[in-house]
């Protein structure tokens, strides 16, 4: 009776949706008994081709069985507005916005790691407000950092400063399984991993502890070649959502 009643009550919060609505998948969650350092994550974008009970419905699972959902977006094609109201019943049901540092210093679930990719900082900064006033902490994975302005980069430490994560999403957005099979898998960590990680700890940031797969591109080989230097890695796509090592895929 309980457990019915905290389905309306999100279904409720959140205004649409069916009762009989899915969760993401296993695969998207961190936590669990099976887990992995590589983890996938559900994309947010405005393009998604998932109904937004879905959304509802994994928060509930998250908090149901003490798990952390992933989901990631980036600020061009990301309405960040169309999750107030699940930011908000997550805070209210004890789901925690938590960033991936959070998780690499071992918070424990429910919660919801709410991701961003790429280098568009004018706009994360513009949704400074909002974040504050949903108690939302995300995760920016920064690519291309050496390309920032000085204007950005503080744009950049404001956010941190709120305490938001900032993360390494390589130098130059190259596609790993590309770049490693045309130059080598050293090659990839030295120049697009490891610089990542070494410019935004030279700006001041802490030092990153996760790193995201540009386009989610990743393979096992890379996995254990950069399980030394992060404690964790991100991924996205059912391509690169790997079957046997990432999140919880059943
Ligand atoms: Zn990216």
């Amino acid at each position: 009776m309980m457990r019915r009643m905290v389905v309306l009550s999100i279904l409720a919060a959140c205004g649409k949706g069916a009762p009989d609505a899915k969760h993401f998948g296993e695969r998207f969650y961190s936590g669990g008994a099976n887990g992995s350092h590589v983890q996938c994550s559900k994309g947010v974008d405005r393009t998604h081709e998932w109904p937004h009970a879905e959304l509802a419905a994994s928060l509930e699972y998250a908090r149901a069985h003490d798990l952390v959902l992933h989901t990631y977006g980036h600020a061009p094609t990301l309405s960040l507005d169309e999750y107030f109201a699940d930011f908000d019943w997550a805070t209210a049901h004890g789901v925690k916005l938590v960033t991936f540092r959070d998780l690499a210093a071992g918070f424990h679930g429910p919660g919801w790691a709410f991701s961003v990719d790429d280098d568009e900082v004018d706009a994360w900064f513009a949704w400074r407000a909002p974040l504050r006033a949903h108690g939302v902490k995300v995760t920016f994975f920064v690519t291309n950092f050496a390309k920032l302005t000085p204007a950005q980069r503080a744009e950049l430490h404001a956010l941190a400063t709120d305490g938001h994560d900032i993360e390494a999403h390589s130098a130059t957005h190259q596609n790993a399984v590309e770049y490693a099979t045309a130059h080598g898998i050293p090659a990839y960590v030295a120049d697009e991993a490891l610089p990542s990680q070494a410019l935004l700890a030279a700006d001041g940031f802490p030092a990153p502890v996760a790193f995201s797969y540009p386009y989610g591109a990743h393979t096992h080989e890379l996995d254990a070649a950069l399980a030394p230097h992060f404690a964790w890695l991100r991924t996205v796509g059912a391509q690169w959502c790997l079957k046997d090592g990432d999140g919880h895929a059943p």
